[in-house]
């Protein structure tokens, strides 16, 4: 008999272990309130119950049967969170990435304390302006093509590896200096599988990516700029199935794609299309317009394709070619800082355009 209560204790020890420790109050301000919450520790994230966040900041709280989706609405803020997923969607129109998933715990939808005490905060202090994400600064990931084995292309001594990153670099202290907040995917000759490069914006949450690179074609007159944007998504679902599944954010959501409903399945890629693609487009197009003034040649415009670090990234990206390294004209004008200054220095004013 003993035997049997000892075991039936250290199974509900063990239990309490794996669904974490309740019970700690934590306090949080949020939109003018001061209240607590009863948090609980998952592994190593710590969280609060979703319901009881709407009830301490007056707001309320409902589920869409069909989708599992859960809508948060706070002084006219609309936040949807999917279960098993990082992803909120705010507004119906910002997309941002939690640390830790919503978890369901007992009946109970949970989310992680950072979205209360960062996130939370600074959309009910803009309240009532649609922008506003993060309220302070943006934060832009640059990513410098190529690098270390993977020279990219070559021409008059040069490697694309070389003039992306000193480029990057520029249009960094450019964006720094206006008061953005910048990430580099690399900052030295080292080379990034291409998946982890839109993985560093993911996992900051950046408001932008952009990928840098220079051109290459074997008729050696083609010559000036051209910048990508993420292709329109086609009707084809399948088409829809197979991007979300090769995306780092589908990647997170393939554990549990079974699980989900049809229809839970088509909210997560129409979320994921509406809130990039668009805008995806629209950065391309002021960037592109800035950096055709700026580098001369020819004037590419702007072309949707299927890139990896643009269907990979979460938020809006493009991916600028700044001249042909098989053009003669271009291939001098890239040799000289005097000129890469000048294109940093359009790229720079081109992604202020779109985030103003
Ligand atoms: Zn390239």
């Amino acid at each position: 008999m003993r035997r049997i209560k000892f075991a039936i204790l250290t199974l509900v020890w063990l239990f309490a272990c794996a669904f974490g420790a309740s019970g700690a109050l934590r306090a949080f301000e949020a939109g003018g309130r001061s209240f607590k919450l009863e948090t609980s520790t998952l592994g190593s994230a710590e969280y609060v119950s979703l319901y009881d966040l709407s009830q301490a900041v007056g707001g309320s709280l409902t589920c869409d049967e069909w989708t599992r989706c859960l809508e948060l609405r706070i002084s006219g803020r609309s936040f949807r969170f999917m279960p098993s997923s990082r992803i909120v969607l705010i507004d119906n129109e910002d997309c941002l990435n939690l640390p830790n998933a919503v978890t369901e715990v007992k009946g109970d939808a949970l989310i992680t304390t950072a979205f209360v005490s960062s996130i939370l905060p600074d959309y009910l202090k803009s309240s009532g302006k649609k922008k506003g994400s993060a309220g302070s600064k943006k934060l832009v990931v640059l990513d410098a093509g190529h690098g270390g084995h993977d020279t990219g292309c070559r021409g008059g001594g040069m490697n694309e590896k070389d003039i992306a990153l000193d480029v990057t670099k520029r249009v960094r202290d450019i964006l720094t200096e206006m008061g953005y907040r910048v990430i580099m995917t690399r900052s030295t000759d080292v080379f990034l599988e291409l998946p982890s490069r839109s993985d560093v914006a993911n996992r900051n949450g950046a408001d932008i990516f952009v990928s840098i690179h220079v051109n290459d074609a074997q008729n050696t007159s083609a010559s000036g700029t051209e910048t990508y944007y993420l292709a329109k998504p086609q009707v084809d679902n399948d088409y829809h199935a197979k991007r979300l599944d090769s995306s780092s954010y589908g990647y997170e959501l393939r554990k549990r794609w079974n699980s989900l409903t049809t229809r839970m399945k088509s909210v997560v890629r129409q979320q994921h299309y509406q809130t990039t693609q668009q805008k995806s487009q629209l950065l391309a197009e002021k960037v592109q317009k800035r950096l055709a003034r700026a580098a001369g040649g020819d004037n590419r415009g702007i072309k949707g394709k299927n890139f990896s670090v643009l269907r990979n990234s979460y938020c809006p990206a493009c991916l600028v070619e700044i001249g042909f390294i098989s053009n003669y004209s271009d291939m001098k004008k890239m040799k000289t800082s005097a000129h890469r200054q000048k294109v940093a220095q359009a790229i720079a004013q081109g992604i202020k355009d779109y985030l103003k």
